[in-house]
């Protein structure tokens, strides 16, 4: 029976027949350039170096291959960017990329961009096992996505160089790599065809945000399938691999068919494939497991803390290097109150207590109720990237189900369980010990698609001080058995039979959510270049009142709906003159987007209070926007606006209109 080995996502672009036989976990990339690159190719400027460890010189190359060597690590990428030839400067490189090798003992993988002679006989002498090379078949690709003047024949005679030297060679062919278009494939194929290589790894063209091809359609099916058909003609003697790189949902279970059917070697790991392998008569290998990210932060300030989660939340890009999600676990230096994403400050923290007592007040991107967090209550942040759940990109609607809180929050449970507490998730967004909160969950889904869950353990709480600085809305309370606080939440030193610190919840929770998600956690901190990213995203938005406040000048002599839905506390601020809305903002701790809601209001404005022609408004937005309030339907919400009709307020001073200008001004 032939066998298919399906292997984990771990170094994306840089798959070969040996990292499927190995333990991702082990396997760490390092750029000897730093983030620079030269080329600055028009479907990576330069993203995949961003998450390497940076070795700009060789004895720093062998310093940082050493500190992985004592941590276990069984192998490593040396990439890099390349220069204005399309080569990776190894040059300099070659002694320590030795030693790397005979001293040190690890596998070492070389990303080359264009070998000559020299750099073929330095990575002989090197003793690499693999040197990775992406192949261009057409002169007109290179200089207008490679933007540099080396042809097709620079990367033939890397191939002949590679075999000269008797250097193990895995050319990587990216189809579509032409702005989508099918153009030096057969011919890439036919050069490689020539020589003696390791496998082929074959990728598919996927759009990075931020570069000039992030709109680019990807090559039709029908492309992808007469490159899989002539690879499988022409590559007879050689194992042909399905690489990490390739657009999600329908379009990626269409290719992973194919890649069975076309009877390739190997295929990076995606649900639901390995069934139709079986049926197919393959017999399936598997490889390690998947591997995420795992970053510490402990005694960080709030609008460090919140900068950091949104940065990687932007950054986790689809074919990222080498991880798959990011699990964060933080603590907050000092008490600190975190605003839900819709929530009006003025309305649910006490702002002047928070003052009198030095408590940071900020928030977070993630809709939900405000918390007060510190060095007690531990936070949980999980990247998670696009089509996890159901192989298509996440919207509010999809997203904020109860299965996927339900999902993610099985680390959390798991965790507690070690701990001797038993736990469940309740809707929307708790998890409760005996019908008391102990945890509550938060999310939301970014523009690029990834998706950010958070989660706040309470260890410990000091409720006189939570109940000081956040107004509970009474209508929060009404549905609880008990009013007071203490009835309501429980910490885990209070569940649990003996003292339990942080460390050791920490400790528990890695090892929980490693056993929920089968995947292994390897410890990354944030890089220098992350961290200067990190605080600059800080200053222009975590450290201003904009960003903070920016619900707070809603106009006092409004009309305030209030509404306890399924979805959560919904207010409806609104001015309304001669039955006309003037101005509608729309505030409470459920979860949506920023888009939804800035769409929402913006219709609504001007418009007049009848039931069919706000009815009308907010379902068009539903349907056009895709996204929602999770749990809310149009009907609930129409009902809130309609009850102002009851109730209306003219507003036409002056002040009144320079308040309203304020909020807008705040809003762009
Ligand atoms: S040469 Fe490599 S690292 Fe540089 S931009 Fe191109 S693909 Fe990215």
């Amino acid at each position: 029976m032939k066998t298919i080995t399906f292997y984990a996502p771990g170094v994306k672009r840089f798959e070969t027949t040996e990292f499927a036989q190995e333990n991702h976990f082990s396997f760490i990339p390092i750029s000897i350039t730093g983030t620079h690159c030269v080329l600055d190719c028009d479907h990576c400027k330069g993203q995949l170096l961003k998450h390497m460890k940076p070795a700009s010189n060789p004895e720093s190359l062998f310093q940082t291959c050493t500190d992985l060597a004592n941590k276990n690590a069984k192998g490593v990428l040396i990439s890099g960017g390349c220069d204005s030839g399309g080569k990776v400067p190894l040059g300099d490189y070659y002694e320590q990329i030795h030693n790397v090798k005979k001293k040190l003992g690890l596998k070492v993988v070389v990303h080359t961009g264009i070998v000559d002679d020299e750099m073929a006989k330095g990575l002989k002498y090197c003793n690499v096992d693999s040197a990775l090379i992406d192949i261009i078949g057409h002169n007109q690709t290179i200089k207008d996505v490679y933007h540099t003047d080396v042809t097709i024949k620079d990367y033939d005679k890397s191939l002949y160089y590679l075999n000269k030297h008797v250097v193990p060679a895995v050319p990587h062919i990216v189809i579509g790599l032409d702005y989508g278009r099918l153009i030096g494939e057969y011919a890439a194929l036919k050069m490689i065809s020539k020589y003696k290589i390791k496998s082929l790894v074959l990728v598919i063209l996927t759009s990075l945000m931020n570069t000039p091809m992030q709109d680019v359609v990807p090559p039709s099916i029908d492309d992808v399938e007469k490159v899989f058909s002539r690879a499988g003609d022409i590559m007879t003697e050689s194992p042909i691999i399905l690489g990490c790189a390739r657009p999600m949902g329908e379009y990626k279970i269409k290719v992973d068919r194919l890649a069975v059917d076309y009877g390739f070697d190997g295929i990076a790991f995606s649900d639901g494939i390995v069934s139709y392998a079986r049926e197919k008569e393959y017999k399936p290998i598997f490889t390690e497991n998947m591997l995420w990210r795992y970053i510490e932060n402990d005694s960080v300030s709030a609008s460090f803390g919140l900068a950091v989660d949104e940065y990687l939340a932007n950054t986790l890009i689809p074919d990222h290097p080498n991880y798959g999600h990011i699990l964060r676990l933080y603590t907050y230096r000092d008490h600190c109150a975190i605003l839900g994403r819709f929530q009006d400050a003025e309305t649910e923290v006490n702002l002047s207590e928070c003052e009198r007592l030095g408590i940071e007040v900020n928030r977070r991107i993630t809709g939900g109720g405000t918390i007060i967090m510190g060095c007690s209550q531990l936070g949980v942040a999980i990247i998670i990237p696009p089509g996890n759940t159901n192989g298509s990109r996440y919207s509010a609607n999809s997203f904020f189900t109860k299965k996927v809180f339900e999902d993610y929050s099985r680390g959390i449970i798991g965790a507690l369980s070690l701990l001797g507490i038993q736990s469940e998730f309740v809707l929307k967004n708790d998890i409760l010990v005996g019908g008391k909160k102990i945890a509550g969950l938060a999310a939301c889904v970014q523009e690029n698609g990834n998706a950010l869950f958070h989660a706040s353990i309470i260890l410990d709480i000091d409720t006189r001080l939570m109940t000081r600085v956040l107004r509970t809305p009474i209508e929060k309370i009404s549905d609880k058995k008990n009013k007071e606080v203490d009835d309501r939440l429980t910490t885990i030193n209070r569940e649990s039979k003996e003292k339990i610190t942080i460390n050791r919840l920490k400790r528990y929770l890695k090892m929980s959510f490693e056993n929920a998600f089968q995947m292994k956690l390897h410890d990354m901190p944030l890089t220098d270049y992350e961290i200067t990213a990190i605080k600059a995203l800080e200053r222009k938005r975590y450290l201003t009142n904009k960003w903070i406040y920016q619900k707070s000048l809603i106009p006092s002599e409004t009309t305030v709906i209030r509404r306890k839905t399924r979805a959560g506390m919904v207010n409806i601020h609104i001015s309304v003159l001669n039955n006309i809305i003037k101005d509608v903002i729309i505030t409470g701790d459920f979860f949506s987007t920023t888009r939804f809601i800035s769409t929402l209001e913006r219709k609504l404005k001007w418009k007049v209070i009848e039931r069919e022609i706000i009815s009308k408004v907010i379902k068009d937005v539903w349907l056009f926007c895709r996204d929602s309030i999770s749990g809310l339907t149009p009907e609930i919400l129409t009902d809130c606006i309609l009850e102002v009709g009851n109730s209306p307020r003219n507003v036409t001073e002056t002040s009144q209109e320079n308040k309203r200008l304020k909020i807008e001004e705040f809003r762009n």
